[in-house]
């Protein structure tokens, strides 16, 4: 019969081998790999007839993402008790993994060295994981942050003092437009006036800060929506003449419906804005389903942006012309922007100066992804 001391090890072993999660094997002092449990072969791929009797340097040379030496890992456990490793692994077959490693001599009682343990576990769940908190916390914040800005800015510096303005201009203009000389009517219509635009830019930027409230992304057919920006700007498509072609089928995408009207109107009606002046507008919406998303591009003829400004005209307010020469706020691009990052994708400019621009944006191909 078996004492209770074999029974308690003979128990210890069957115990260290089933554990699935995590690899536990023993190395001796010369580096031969002389255990390998279970949950070493789910960890790493390896089964034990590749590598019993293997020196661990050769495995580990495979299985290290980092060129990491079993000698180096040796030392480091001799000099502190236990060597803790984190990083990047390789599977036998399934490529990197994320690995938890604790090494630890084992000694004789007069303290010479016996072997080594090894214990890994696989957290590449917990790493994606967390990276993933991470940005989204850090998307959050920025997000926050420009949403406070906007609200602090319209609501008490901006709105409330200039419906003072207006509401002074007003009184004059009614009350005592008789008793004023026409230095001063001048004066007061300017004001007025400038008031009006402030009034139309802080609009601007409610509208802005208004973007995303809506978080609703059904699946909308682009080629009907399309039809609508084509509907709506009937009247400056008319006027100046142009011609906005559509090659291919758009697909379906699951977004928000007003953000993509606004996006692909901002787009279209810019694209025909800044046509070259003895020119009718040439506006082609074009689509390619790259592998991880779609993208689109708002192409023209028109009078091109120089390369030193195509990073300049998505900030807000921000305008290569005077609104005298064309008209509009500077607000459109921003939009744009803010409407494809918050549905995962980006947006750019390319364009030569006198030929044209290419507008494009990409957007993934459900709204969960990417
Ligand atoms: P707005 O159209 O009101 O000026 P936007 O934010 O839409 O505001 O555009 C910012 C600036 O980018 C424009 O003033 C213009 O200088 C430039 N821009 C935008 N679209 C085009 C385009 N298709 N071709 C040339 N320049 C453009």
């Amino acid at each position: 019969m078996a004492s209770s001391s074999e029974l308690h090890s003979e128990l210890m072993n069957q115990m260290i081998h089933q554990l699935e999660d995590f690899a536990l094997f023993l190395i001796d002092k010369n580096g031969i790999i002389i255990s390998w449990n279970d949950g070493a072969e789910n960890v790493t791929g390896y089964t034990r007839d590749d590598v019993l009797g293997r020196n661990a340097s050769a495995l580990i040379g495979d299985f290290s993402a980092n060129q990491e030496t079993i000698e180096g890992s040796i030392n480091e456990a001799i000099q502190k008790e236990v060597a803790h490793h984190v990083g990047w692994r390789v599977h036998k077959t399934k490529g990197l993994f994320w690995a938890d490693i604790k090494i630890t001599p084992l000694k004789h009682d007069d303290g010479s060295i016996l072997g080594y343990s090894i214990l890994a576990k696989d957290i590449t769940e917990g790493k994606n994981q967390a990276t993933k908190n991470e940005e989204l916390i850090q998307k959050l914040h920025a997000k926050n942050k420009e949403l406070e800005e906007f609200t602090y800015m319209i609501s008490h510096d901006l709105q409330e003092p200039l419906r003072t303005i207006r509401s002074f201009i007003g009184i004059l203009d009614s009350k005592y437009k008789d008793q004023l000389n026409e230095k001063v009517v001048t004066i007061t219509s300017t004001i007025s006036r400038a008031s009006e635009r402030m009034n139309g830019l802080l609009l601007d930027l409610l509208d802005h800060s208004r973007i995303g409230r809506n978080k609703e992304k059904p699946l909308i057919n682009l080629n009907d929506l399309c039809e609508n920006v084509r509907s709506d700007l009937n009247s400056l498509i008319t006027r100046s003449q142009a011609s906005i072609s559509c090659p291919s089928p758009l697909p379906d995408v699951e977004a928000n419906q007003s953000d993509m009207q606004m996006l692909f109107q901002n787009l279209v009606s810019n694209a025909i804005k800044f046509t070259k002046p003895e020119n009718h507008p040439e506006i082609e919406i074009l689509f390619e389903d790259k592998k991880e998303h779609y993208q689109f591009c708002v192409s023209d003829k028109g009078i091109g942006i120089a390369e030193n400004q195509q990073e300049r005209i998505f900030i807000i307010f921000q305008r290569l012309h005077g609104r005298e020469e064309i008209e509009g706020s500077g607000i459109g691009l921003a939009h744009c922007k803010k409407i494809v990052e918050l549905h995962n994708g980006k947006i750019w400019v390319e364009s030569v100066p006198n030929e044209g621009s290419q507008f494009y944006f990409t957007l993934p191909k459900s709204a969960t992804s990417e």
